[in-house]
């Protein structure tokens, strides 16, 4: 049927079609057995705060995204990792708070979702018939006019601007369209009954717009990376409290933090947590002291940098599974690799292929793995006129 080849062009597809596609997305992670498994249930607290600013801003359907996430995590995947059994008690616990919580908001958005997109669709079907007739009107009256010039030489008759225009569909009414609101999109809208239990959680934030409409806002889904900001002056801070390390041939590490914001993400501080480090690895220790302070700060984990004393810019392979830890938590974790020996600077990220391969990949240390895996990252943008923070918890 040519209207539906046109409709998925568009970009617009059946309701459950489109909540399809997003249970896919949202069951799209794996565990790396290699990774600590604490730091699963720590990215998990993130994937929670990140939702929840989602929901905030009114973005559903990554809200929804994150969740199912959350749930496919640790109602699933974590019991596959070897150390399971060994997760402390109030992790659990506090974990479970959270995935009973979860569960009643992702129903909510799900029902939220599908009513949304069948009201999108219909309305889709409504313009679609709209053009039909118009494109049948305008045929009809270029017919008529065509007739009319033969028999008038003279050119078109004033007769021909009475003929009756068919209305062009209105976009702008799409603006309008009302959604039954559990989560309240207007705030001059008032809400129904069964929003009253997020009161509060939720602030009313903007009606989507026809833009909105037509092209989903940018997604977690396949291909949607977020923009990702780091202050310019990072990497040179950085290096100048790794300095001492750098001249033993030490390598130094640390976590890159921030917040998200309107869709996109900033880092703002770079927490170097205690460690140990030889001429090419680093250690991390007392992760938990990372997680207290990012917690009082509100800060999500946005990658890691670290220090290359004796070589060039590049992942190495316990570099790449580090970096995969990251990646399968947030798409736009970024590695950040310095080498002051070679002067080089490196942003990298792991290709989709890298990440397939070494969150499957069971050996540790050092081991070759076939190809590259990674790549420069082309999501980040440099600002020249933010500054980072750096918190150094290394001689606490
Ligand atoms: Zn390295
Ligand atoms: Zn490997």
């Amino acid at each position: 049927m040519a209207d539906l080849i046109n409709f998925n062009q568009m970009g617009i597809v059946e309701p459950e079609k489109r909540l399809k596609q997003l249970n896919e997305s949202g069951s799209n992670i794996n565990v790396d057995k290699n990774q600590n498994i604490l730091r699963y249930y720590r990215s998990g607290n993130e994937i929670y705060r990140m939702a929840k600013i989602y929901m905030q801003e009114g973005n559903h359907e990554n809200a929804y995204i994150l969740f199912l996430r959350f749930l496919t995590l640790f109602v699933e995947k974590i019991r596959e990792h070897p150390n399971y059994k060994e997760v402390p008690a109030d992790f659990k616990k506090s974990n479970k708070e959270k995935m009973t919580e979860i569960m009643t908001l992702t129903e909510k958005l799900k029902a939220k979702l599908l009513d949304r997109y069948k009201k999108e669709y219909e309305q889709f079907l409504i313009d679609q018939e709209n053009e039909r007739k118009k494109a049948i009107e305008e045929a009809k009256r270029k017919e008529i006019e065509n007739a009319k010039n033969k028999s008038k030489i003279s050119g078109p008759s004033a007769a021909s601007t009475n003929v009756i225009m068919p209305s062009a569909p209105n976009f702008a009414d799409l603006d309008q369209i009302v959604y039954p609101n559990d989560f309240p999109t207007d705030p001059k809208k008032p809400t129904q009954a069964a929003a009253r239990d997020y009161k509060g959680l939720l602030p009313g934030t903007k009606p989507p717009s026809y833009d909105r409409l037509l092209k989903p806002s940018i997604s977690l889904m396949e291909g949607g990376l977020r923009t990702l900001k780091i202050p310019d002056d990072t990497m040179k801070k950085f290096l100048d409290v790794a300095a001492s390390n750098t001249m033993k041939n030490i390598e130094t590490c640390g976590i890159l933090c921030g917040k998200l914001q309107n869709h996109q993400l900033s880092i703002t501080h770079v927490i170097l947590p205690k460690q140990t480090g030889t001429s090419d690895s680093c250690n991390t220790m007392n992760e938990e002291e990372i997680f207290d302070i990012q917690d009082q700060m509100n800060l999500i984990t946005l990658g890691w940098i670290h220090t290359h004393p004796t070589q060039s810019a590049f992942l190495s392979s316990v570099d790449l599974h580090t970096q995969c830890g990251y990646q399968i938590m947030l798409p736009e974790a970024i590695a950040i690799v310095c080498s002051p020996k070679y002067e080089e600077l490196g942003f990298f990220t792991l290709t989709t292929e890298g990440i397939d391969f070494i969150s499957k990949c069971t050996q540790t240390g050092f081991h070759p793995h076939p190809n590259d895996q990674f790549m420069e990252a082309m999501h980040y943008k440099l600002e020249k006129d933010k500054h980072i923070i750096i918190t150094d918890l290394r001689g606490r």
